[in-house]
This record gives C-alpha cells, sequence and structure tokens, in this order.
C-alpha cells in the first residue's frame, strides 16, 4: 500500500519536474554506468535523477521533491564511500555540472559553484599563486569535503578545509534561496562546516585561499621489518609538531608485492627544517626509499591524487586516538598482516595546529582536540566480487582498534549502521545540530552524513 502510495507520488513528481522544464535524466542505468561512482561495490537505485545548474533549478527540483514526500539526494563529486549522493528511492540533483570558479587574487578569495571538485580549485587557485585547503583526492567536491569537515595536508597550517568557508548559497528543503555567513543566517552557516548536506543544497560557496607557492614535501618508505619503529618514530613526531608539519602514515602492498609503511611529511616552513623532521623519521629504521625536497603547493595533490583509486570495491571504517599508544601500534601492524586483499590500506593521520585552535562550539565539527584519525581502506577488484571476507576485515579491524580508540569518529567517513559511533562524532554539538535540522528540514527531506538520533 505504502509502496503503491510512493510510486504515484513518484509519477506525479516527475511530471511535475517535466512542466516546470527540469532536465530528468532519461535512463538511471546509463547515468549510474556513465558517472563516476567511487565505490565499484554499490548497486544503487534512486528513483530520479535531475541535472541541475542553476539554484533556481535546484530550487524547482525540491520543492516538486518536497511537494511530493520523496526524499532528496544531492550529488556533487560523487565519492561517498556509501553512496549517499545517490540513495535508493531518493531523488538525486545532480550538481557537479555547476563548476564556476572565480579567484580574487588580491583579497585571496574564490567563489565556486557547488559541484567544483577540490580538484578544479586546487588548479585555479594555484594559477593564481594560491593554495586551498582541500583533502587527498581531486575528484572529491568541493562542498563534500567541507561540508563534512574536510581533513588536509594543509589544515595543521590553515584550518580544516571547513574553516576556510567565508560565507554560502543555499537552497533550503522548502526551495528558498539563503546566503549564510557568520552574521547571516548563523546557525545555517554554523550546521555547513562539518554537518554534512544535511541541511540545504550548496549551490556556490566563498573561501578563503593562502599565499603559499612551495611547500617541502618528504616521502619515507619502511620496508615491514622496520614497521613498527616508523610507526613509533611517526606518533611521537606528531605529538610534537608544530602547525606547519602536516604528516600521515600509510601501510600498503608496495611494488615489490610485500607490505611497506609510507610516511609522508608535509612542511609549510622554511626547507631546511622540513629536511631536519624527514631525516629524523628516515633515522627509525632503514628506509627502502626516501624523496623530499621543496615542491609547488599546486602539485601537492599530485602525491596522494587517485592513489584509492576509482571503481575499486571498498568497505571504509575510521577511528579517533589521542595518541598511538604500542598497543595500538601492534593492532594495526597486525591488522594489516591479516589483510584479505593486497588492495587494501591503512591510512593514519594526524590533526593539529591551526584545525584545534578552533573552539568546538564555533563549527558543527565539534573534534578541536589534536587527534590521530585511522582510516581502514578494505579493497578489492574486481568491484563486483562477493567480498564480504574483505568487508569482515575492515570491521575486524575496527574492532580491534576501538578499546584504545575515542567514541566518536569522522561523520564523513561513519557508515550509517555505526550509531555509537555517530552518536559521538560530533561532540557536544549534537544537540544544536538536530535543532538546526528540526529548524530547516523538519520534514527530513535531505539526507546526507549521519547525524545522531535525537533522543
Ligand atoms: C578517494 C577519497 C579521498 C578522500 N580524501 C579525503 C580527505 O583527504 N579529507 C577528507 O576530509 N575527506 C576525504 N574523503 C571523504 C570525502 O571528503 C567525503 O566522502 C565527501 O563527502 C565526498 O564529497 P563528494 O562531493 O565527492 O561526494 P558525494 O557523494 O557527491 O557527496 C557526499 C555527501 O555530501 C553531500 N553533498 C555533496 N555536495 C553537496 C552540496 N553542494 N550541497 C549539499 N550537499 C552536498 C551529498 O549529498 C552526500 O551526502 C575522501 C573520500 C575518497 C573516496
Amino acid at each position: 500500500m505504502a509502496q503503491t502510495g510512493y510510486r504515484s507520488r513518484l509519477t506525479g513528481l516527475r511530471t511535475d519536474l517535466d512542466r516546470a522544464g527540469c532536465r530528468i535524466v532519461p535512463s538511471i542505468g546509463d547515468w549510474i554506468a556513465a558517472t563516476c561512482r567511487w565505490n565499484g561495490a554499490l548497486a544503487p537505485h534512486p528513483a530520479l535523477i535531475v541535472q541541475c545548474d542553476t539554484a533556481g533549478q535546484v530550487a524547482t527540483a525540491l520543492r516538486a521533491a518536497r511537494a511530493a514526500s520523496v526524499p532528496v539526494s544531492v550529488y556533487g563529486g560523487g565519492h561517498d564511500w556509501e553512496g549517499r549522493s545517490f540513495r535508493d528511492d531518493t531523488v538525486v540533483l545532480d550538481i557537479s555540472a555547476m563548476t564556476l570558479i572565480e579567484i580574487d587574487r588580491e583579497k585571496r578569495e574564490a567563489v565556486i559553484g557547488g559541484g567544483v571538485t577540490a580538484g578544479q580549485l586546487n588548479e585555479a587557485a594555484g594559477s593564481e599563486g594560491l593554495a586551498v585547503v582541500i583533502g587527498s583526492d581531486g575528484a572529491v567536491g568541493m562542498a563534500g569535503l567541507l561540508l563534512g569537515g574536510g581533513y588536509g595536508p594543509l589544515m595543521t597550517r590553515y584550518g580544516l578545509a571547513c574553516d576556510n568557508l567565508l560565507s554560502a548559497e543555499v537552497v533550503l528543503p522548502d526551495g528558498t534561496v539563503v546566503s549564510c555567513d557568520a552574521q547571516h543566517e548563523a546557525d545555517l552557516f554554523w550546521a555547513l562546516r562539518g554537518g554534512g548536506g544535511n541541511f540545504g543544497v550548496v549551490t556556490s560557496m566563498r573561501l578563503r585561499l593562502h599565499a603559499l607557492d612551495t611547500v617541502f614535501a618528504g616521502t619515507i618508505i619502511f620496508a615491514w621489518a622496520d614497521a613498527r619503529a616508523a610507526l613509533s618514530r611517526y606518533a611521537e613526531l606528531m605529538l610534537r609538531a608544530p602547525a606547519e608539519l602536516f604528516g600521515s602514515a600509510i601501510l600498503s602492498v608496495g611494488p615489490g608485492g610485500g607490505p611497506v609503511v609510507v610516511v609522508s611529511l608535509v612542511w609549510t616552513g622554511e626547507a631546511q627544517e622540513g629536511a631536519a623532521f624527514t631525516a629524523e623519521v628516515a633515522a627509525a629504521g632503514n628506509p627502502v626509499m626516501m624523496k623530499a625536497g621543496p615542491m609547488p603547493a599546486v602539485e601537492l595533490l599530485s602525491l596522494t591524487n587517485n592513489k584509492l583509486a576509482q571503481g575499486r570495491g571498498y568497505e571504509v571504517a575510521t577511528r579517533w586516538f589521542r595518541t598511538l599508544a604500542p598497543d595500538t601500534i601492534e593492532a594495526i601492524i597486525a591488522g594489516f598482516d591479516n589483510r584479505t586483499s593486497p588492495l587494501s590500506s591503512i591510512i593514519v593521520h594526524h590533526c593539529h595546529g591551526a584545525a584545534t585552535q578552533v573552539p568546538p562550539d564555533a563549527t558543527a565539527f565539534g573534534m578541536r582536540e589534536p587527534h590521530f584519525t585511522a582510516l581502514i581502506y578494505g579493497t578489492w577488484e574486481p568491484a563486483t566480487e562477493n567480498a564480504d571476507h574483505h568487508r569482515n576485515w575492515t570491521k575486524q579491524l575496527e574492532g580491534a582498534l576501538t578499546p584504545a580508540a575515542l567514541p566518536g569518529g569522522y561523520a564523513s567517513l561513519l557508515s550509517d549502521a555505526s550509531p555509537q559511533q555517530i552518536a559521538h562524532a560530533y561532540g557536544p554539538n549534537a544537540p544544536r545540530l538536530l535543532h538546526t535540522k528540526a529548524h530547516y528540514d523538519p520534514e527530513g527531506i535531505l539526507r546526507a552524513i549521519p547525524l545522531p538520533a535525537s533522543s
């Protein structure tokens, strides 16, 4: 009965959208096949896909979907690992063509459309000698990245990606177009910075850029025999790292087929000091490879871009830690030793400096203490294979890390099926976040990254 009601509402919605001149994608299957879906293991079943180029079109589509009580997903860069931008039985608003970028070199600001990717903005800012806080992959949507917070190698120096948002144009679920910043629609502006796309569709953003043309990058690769020493040195260094130093450690299978630990450092101060930090990490063992030197800031992305290749099967889990205690390092090493696929990897990065100097209640992103984030990427190919053993590996390793971990985690990467972690992901900000959701989207039309359950 409910299904019949849904189907007739959907038919009515399609007619309304057609009448309003909205561009409905004729074949959902073709769209799914043609659109870059990062996690190839997903088999999505959205109800309708509408392509939007303007805030006005987004507003029309939202109004129609709301009137028909059909929930909406917003598709930006398509890199949410659970496919939350094309949820089953939703109307997908594909805003990936909203790619306007304007750079104001004097003001060090960018105005970008809601569908701009991190790589597109990085390139445009870099061509003006400016840098932007982005993450590790250029194909990730800039809005999706910063709505969830936005970790990246420049965050220790300039704050999370969301800390660099100056204002946004948002289409609310009732179709109203509003501008928000610290003075206007302040609750909405607060919620956008860490609370995900749960409050409206972001069609345009003004972002702060930075005068940084060169960085010092050090990459040190250790053989597995040095894994323990390398991770311990990395962990110890991060706890005293200045804001100019970002570091991550990656456990993966190297080109020779054996597991390796890669420590990657990015230093935004004087090159000499960057070289000293790199040498300090290298001295933890006998690196099998080391590369260090200055590079243009715009090229930083090339160190990590597409390393988590598009189209494979993925299961992702994440945990936060205050420190990487010896037991935690042992659990990470043992977990990687038990991997079920040579494509799987574990990444650990550390957040400190500018990203932790923002008060926890200043934005919805509530984790403002220095912390390590461990990311477990169970990865397999072909993506269509029955992959429960890779999924189980990911979950078991996450379980093994749980006793030493903080209770929350990075909401942007948390599975909808992790309510315990989600309950703590926003720290003290959960009640305000839920209040803001109830205010802006009382009918729950938009479902983006997970919010805590209301008590
Ligand atoms: C390979 C890879 C590398 C990553 N690296 C990093 C990293 O370095 N740092 C980091 O912090 N995270 C990283 N992430 C996580 C990533 O930032 C999030 O998954 C992000 O939400 C993806 O955004 P998207 O637009 O590409 O994805 P989508 O799947 O299109 O969207 C993700 C979510 O954001 C919503 N959304 C997107 N655009 C809008 C908009 N304009 N208005 C309203 N809602 C919107 C969607 O509805 C959905 O809920 C990475 C993910 C992958 C797969």
